[in-house]
């Protein structure tokens, strides 16, 4: 039973975060319930009743008495209850009161039956539970296994960093974690574990990313040409102040002999790409190589378009590499790299293999950086001598979260789009007024206009999702007669790729269906719609990112979310994207709904692992983590206990995968 809950071991099982705690102290009188109010009662069952009603929902309910009066408890659809709560057993209880046809009824969300051990333990906690599995006997297993194996567990904080930062022993804060002795013992039991998690975590980083490069070795770019302003001159656009701010401190930083590790972040459509070009130039006219990673082929070709375009009539050459790239052209490529006649390389994860070797690699860029793990982008970075490092996101990421994922970084903000950009105004439909968006996108479409059609794929059901989008490919064809519709997925050859993404952006084709394949990077200024079938399947973060597919011109758009809100969480989801068009927000917003790592792609690094420790609360004990494991990190991580501790708590997905 407990292994359905995922606790396999004893330190799973200490690590079983309550789900809530019941306090006992605080009880309601039953005759001050008032209707609507959440109460919290206590008293002694004196009938209980299990029915079904006309409509087939199980109903049980439970009478209950205390000094003052008489309030019935209903649950529904719950009756496997009649086995647990039984006539003459005292209750505790929390819910909700309502005045109903039957008098004064309580819906509780919580409830407990106390026995005599018990009862002088006020503040009870209170597990996930599984089917066959009640609280009472979930409490006695977890008091087992405190009063059993605490002793053996390991204390990784000596005594001197626990004064220094004011954390209670590992085994006061397990014990006060599962039965607080008090609100204060609870606090310094959360407080010691939140710390013990994020130190953990970080060393976890420490492990998968050992080496930081030796500030000495590193590449100063002190350019010999002027190639950046006439490349800027060339621009079709002015700069952004924000844009001009951001190549200010790269280039500053570049210039610099020491290395650089620098994160641009600007929301979608700010204008990144042409912002790497520039600092790329500047690696170029200081006699070095540069390099972009970018996580699709799409996104490669695209930005090896845009470079040509932006590096026309000047003697830079650039070259793109990618997993599909025909071998002989990849040999001239690889060649050209390595005597230096290539001086700019696009591609994707193709960059990082073995037999890519730079003449002299001075910059790494990393486009849609979450779309990569740490390993690969430490891999890219280990090409050159020492390149310094560009990585860019969509994605805001808070400062101290920043620090503690990739170490001394500075960051640069596009905090401003390009002039002209009006907010892209999105509604979220349920699919029955499916039609009514097709009758609105036709109308865009006769005034010149080019739609995107995004259907989901995940690989869990990617036969079906293809299919899904492969036959809404054909029934539109039939809905729009009169225009052009494309179709745009992962399977298909890379040329078949390229050829329908051109014809897009020249504006042959009208409607443009595809899977995700397009969420980050494209960039077709003139598509100013987007609907996005299913949209209660993404996340999201996702769902901003494809929004941000239009909206990059000076044309009104609109994004157009068809689905159905299952879960509250969805509703929320799909809410907070009609009202905001801001990626911080946005990324606020999400880390509300369901906390961290979804929205900065950072599951691979354990973060969702996490268990009291919360981000948003805690950034100050994850600056702390990160002080103790700079200082202390070397120290600590010759500790067998402690490596199989990040093991067990961290890396479970690569001990099954091993
Ligand atoms: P992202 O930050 O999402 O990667 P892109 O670099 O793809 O954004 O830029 C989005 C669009 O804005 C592109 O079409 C680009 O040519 C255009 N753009 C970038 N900078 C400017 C600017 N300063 N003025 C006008 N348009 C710009
Ligand atoms: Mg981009």
């Amino acid at each position: 039973m407990l292994s359905r809950l995922g606790l396999f071991s004893v330190f799973d099982m200490l690590w079983d975060v309550p789900r809530t705690y019941l306090n006992r102290s605080r009880v309601d009188q039953i005759e001050n319930l008032s209707d609507g109010a959440v109460a919290s009662i206590r008293g002694h069952i004196i009938a209980t009743n299990s029915h079904r009603t006309r409509r087939g929902f199980h109903v049980f309910t439970a009478k209950i008495e205390d000094h003052t009066g008489i309030v019935t408890a209903v649950w529904f659809n719950q009756s496997f209850l009649s086995r647990q709560i039984r006539i003459g057993q005292d209750i505790f209880l929390i819910g909700r009161a309502k005045y109903g046809y039957g008098g004064l009824q309580m819906h509780p969300t919580e409830y407990d039956i106390i026995s005599g051990q018990d009862n002088d333990r006020p503040v009870m906690p209170v597990y996930s539970l599984t089917e066959g599995l009640n609280q009472r006997q979930m409490r006695q297993i977890m008091l087992n296994v405190l009063q059993s194996c605490l002793p053996q567990y390991p204390e990784i904080l000596s005594p001197a960093l626990r004064e220094r930062y004011q954390l209670c022993d590992i085994s006061f804060a397990l014990h006060n974690l599962h039965f607080p002795a008090s609100r204060d013992a609870y606090q310094s039991a959360r407080r010691r574990l939140a710390f013990e998690e994020l130190l953990l975590f970080k060393l976890n980083l420490c492990l998968e990313n050992p080496s930081s490069p030796d500030p000495k070795q590193s590449t100063e770019h002190i350019p010999r040409m002027d190639l950046v302003d006439r490349v800027t001159r060339n621009l079709p656009y002015a700069l952004t102040g924000a844009q001009q701010k951001a190549l200010r401190e790269i280039c500053a930083d570049m210039a610099a002999p020491a290395h650089m590790n620098r994160l641009l972040q600007g929301d979608v459509g700010s204008g990144k790409t042409v912002v790497a070009a520039l600092a790329m130039a500047q690696a170029v006219a200081s006699g070095y190589q540069a390099a972009i990673m970018v996580p699709t082929e799409i996104l490669a070709e695209q930005h090896f378009e845009s470079l040509e375009r932006i590096y026309q009539g000047t003697e830079v050459v650039v070259a793109r590499l990618t997993g599909t790239t025909p071998a002989g052209e990849r040999r001239s490529i690889l060649a050209g790299v390595s005597n230096g006649d290539i001086h700019i390389m696009v591609g994707t994860h193709a960059l990082i293999q073995t037999e890519v070797v730079f003449h002299k690699l001075g910059l790494a860029v990393i486009d849609e950086q979450h779309r990569f793990g740490v390993r690969q982008r430490s891999e890219l970075g280990a090409k050159g001598l020492v390149p310094d490092m560009l990585v860019m996101t969509a994605t805001p990421i808070p400062r101290t979260l920043a620090l503690a994922l990739y170490g001394n970084l500075n960051v640069s903000v596009i905090d401003q789009l390009p002039p002209g950009r009006l907010p892209i105004k999105t509604a979220f439909i349920s699919s029955s007024a499916r039609d009514q968006a097709y009758h609105f996108i036709h109308t865009e479409l006769s005034k010149g206009a080019q739609a995107y059609v995004v259907c989901p794929l995940i690989e869990e059901s990617e036969k079906q999702d293809l299919q899904a989008a492969i036959s809404l490919h054909q029934e539109l064809q039939g809905t729009f007669p009169d225009f052009q519709i494309g179709l745009l997925h992962g399977r298909m050859k890379p040329n078949e790729k390229e050829a329908v993404m051109t014809s897009f952006k020249r504006g042959s084709i009208s409607i443009l269906v595809t899977t995700t394949v397009i969420e980050v990077g494209v960039d077709s200024p003139n598509a100013t719609l987007i609907l996005v079938e299913h949209a209660e399947r993404f996340g999201l973060s996702q769902l901003h990112q494809l929004r941000g597919r239009v909206g990059r011109g000076s044309q009104q758009s609109y994004c157009v979310l068809v689905g159905e809100a299952n879960t509250e969480e969805a509703q929320l989801r799909l809410q907070a994207m009609e009202k905001s068009n801001d990626g911080f927000e946005l990324a606020n917003q999400d880390l509300k709904i369901r906390g961290p790592g979804d929205f900065w792609g950072i599951k691979q690094h354990g973060l969702n692992e996490l268990r009291v420790a919360n981000l948003l609360r805690d950034q100050q004990i994850l600056t702390e983590a990160a002080e103790v494991a700079a200082e202390f990190g070397d120290q600590l991580l010759k500790d067998e206990r402690i490596i199989d501790y990040i093991n067990m708590r961290f890396r479970k997905d690569t001990i099954a995968m091993n």
